[in-house]
């Protein structure tokens, strides 16, 4: 097995507070790997280091190999490490399509003039018109984003993630805050991402979790707590004492 992206005893602190606590972490190539642990345990610090958001007090990100822990975050980007926040990060006044559009055209390395009509470019068009498909957007394209639904909204995060042409994708909490109506169709998208994109979920729907994942990493007060398979990690009575027997989305 090839490990795409590693961690080396990572730590993170907040003043005299170890938000990431020694974190040694592998994920690899094509993983489905879910990170699970109660709120405040460290999930997002996590995300923050291994997209350069935040560097870490001490330890080590490794990419391919490489040491990229000093990297600042738009050239892990461009070497594939993509997130998508927890909370929405879109422009209210773009649709689906102008948004994707954006994204691509700067992806494939055109700069895309907003008054220009856009797709102009057969590639980006093509690109954009696939993406829209693939995300279930083609019918709120041109719809300013302010007016879709949460759902729909979070569909074009991950839409605007995957266009970035990820090779590491980590999505902080995709179902979150996503009325129940509205959850199974992130679910399925999520479980279609491609499966040469290594993904990493972080989500407190064990429904998605249980259901997406192969690999399952608990972290609990910044340090890795438990690993392991679906199975055994859904039955081991020490992470349920922890986390599953408590509130699941509190
Ligand atoms: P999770 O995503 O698992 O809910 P977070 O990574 O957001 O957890 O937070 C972990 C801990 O670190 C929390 O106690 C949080 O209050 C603290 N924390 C996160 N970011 C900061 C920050 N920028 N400054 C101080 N404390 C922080
Ligand atoms: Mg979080």
């Amino acid at each position: 097995m090839t490990v795409v992206l590693e961690t080396r005893n990572l730590v993170k602190r907040f003043g005299g507070f170890a938000a990431t606590n020694d974190v040694s972490l592998k994920i690899e190539k094509g993983a489905r790997q879910a990170l699970i642990g109660p709120n405040g345990a460290g999930k997002t610090t996590l995300i923050n280091l291994l997209t350069g958001v935040l560097e870490p007090t001490s330890g080590t990100v490794i990419l391919n190999g490489e040491d990229i822990t000093r990297l600042p975050s738009h050239r892990r980007v461009r070497r594939g490490i993509v997130r998508t926040f927890q909370i929405n990060q879109l422009f209210a006044e773009m649709t689906p399509l102008q948004s994707l559009a954006m994204t691509v055209s700067n992806q494939i390395g055109i700069s895309q003039r907003l008054w220009q009509p856009l797709g102009r470019d057969a590639r980006v068009a093509e690109r954009c018109e696939s993406l829209l498909r693939q995300f279930n957007l083609d019918d709120v394209m041109d719809q300013k984003v302010a007016y879709l639904s949460y759902g729909k909204r979070r569909q074009l995060e991950i839409a605007t993630a995957l266009a970035c042409q990820p090779s590491v994708l980590l999505l902080d909490e995709p179902v979150a805050g996503v009325p129940e109506g509205e959850r199974q169709a992130i679910f399925d998208i999520v479980n279609a991402l491609p499966a040469d994109v290594t993904v990493l979920l972080i989500e407190h729907d064990m429904d998605l979790v249980f259901n997406f994942a192969r690999t399952v990493s608990v972290l609990v007060d910044g340090a890795l707590f438990a690993e392991g398979d679906v199975k055994s990690i859904s039955t081991d009575p020490r992470v349920k004492s922890v986390y599953l027997g408590e509130s699941q989305h509190g």
